[in-house]
């Protein structure tokens, strides 16, 4: 066979294995078979040095000639092959996008804790900061530094929770112990008296603990917002205005506040704030008993045996506290008729608000 016809012949078997190949692996094959080291069409421009010069011309042109053609058929099968396997495995790959979603519910926030973020926004507004207390606490910082003495009716065990010592030790077992669940935020009040620089201005929100059976206007745990604001010459007139501004800003600015004298051992004097019945505009309803007015906190100027545990100064500083449960403000606000609502965890209750 003559160089020439081999190099026919090179051609059809060459370029119908490239077409034949099945896949990009299969084509490589081909390609270094043909191309590679030890092709066979290396092989063929390799041997061409030994040939006669004068035969060495036509032979190489047609030699040159094959190798172009099959370069280029192995590049244009490439080409196909992998546009192929791409739409594979697009196909392969794909996601109906028509099926459905799976929705997940997404939270919101409780009313309570809504509310309580509403009111220590609305004292934040006006120079406030908040302070955290803990919710087991002393009793030296929940009565005695608030001016309630040992002998308090609201020391009693029927309305507070006391840790008890179940070790054994017979002291804390027969119920004299200093530990228990706060009934009031109070305590953080006195701990920044301590520890924090005059003039305060604080609010303290959190959970408390009080001995009563749940019931539509009781609950034994609460939470509740106290603030405390000690400065020098803060009167009752500060405590007034402050009240009435946070009492517009919370239930609306056409609500009318008043306040009525009353007994806490923190304070003296001391007051119950109302604000008019939103249902009747004062004028008597049954929200709101027939008066017109709903409870809604107590307050007054801070006692100077209170500034006395603390070791400030009553003759410079003067100050006013103020405590509110943030359960009982929801419900005159949103019309709920019973506390133990707000805790069930019925979503199609909770998702009104
Ligand atoms: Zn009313």
């Amino acid at each position: 066979m003559s160089l020439v016809e081999e190099i026919g012949e090179q051609r059809g078997l060459l370029l119908a294995r490239v077409a034949e190949a099945a896949d990009s692996a299969a084509l490589e094959q081909v390609r270094v078979g043909a191309l590679g080291k030890k092709g066979s069409l290396t092989a063929l421009l390799r041997g061409m040095g030994q040939l006669p010069p004068e035969e060495r011309g036509a032979v190489g042109r047609a030699a040159n000639l094959l190798r172009d053609e099959v370069e280029a058929a192995l590049a244009a099968r490439r080409d196909e092959l992998q546009a192929a396997e791409l739409d594979a495995r697009i196909s392969a790959e794909a996601i109906d996008v028509t099926l459905p979603g799976r929705v997940r519910p997404i939270g919101t926030q409780h009313l309570i804790s809504r509310l309580t973020d509403e009111i220590v926004e609305v004292f934040r507004g006006i120079g406030y900061q908040v302070v955290d207390g803990t919710e087991v606490e002393t009793a030296y910082y929940n009565f005695d530094a608030l001016n309630a003495p040992p002998d308090h009716p609201s020391r009693s065990l029927q309305d507070t929770f006391y840790v008890v010592d179940r070790s054994g030790d017979a002291a804390a077992m027969a119920g004299e112990s200093d530990v228990l669940l706060r009934p009031q935020t109070s305590a953080a009040q006195v701990h920044a008296m301590e520890e924090r620089e005059l003039p305060l201005y604080i609010l303290a929100p959190g959970r408390v603990y009080r001995r009563d059976v749940a019931d539509p206007t009781h609950l034994p745990q609460f939470t509740q917002i106290e603030g405390l604001v000690v400065d020098e010459g803060i009167t009752f007139g500060d405590l007034k205005g402050t009240l009435e501004y946070f009492c517009r800003q919370v239930f609306g600015p056409e609500r009318r506040t008043r306040f009525r004298p009353h007994f806490f051992p923190f304070t003296e004097p001391s007051a119950e704030v109302d604000v008019s019945c939103g249902i009747c505009d004062g004028a008597g309803c049954r929200s709101c008993g027939g008066t017109g007015w709903l409870e809604i906190l107590g307050c007054g100027m801070v006692d100077p045996n209170v500034f006395g545990h603390v070791g400030i100064d009553p003759e410079t500083y003067s100050g006013f506290a103020f405590g509110l449960g943030i359960e009982r403000i929801a419900c005159l606000k949103y019309n709920v008729p019973d506390l133990r609502m707000l805790l069930e965890g019925d979503m199609r209750f909770l998702r009104q608000f």
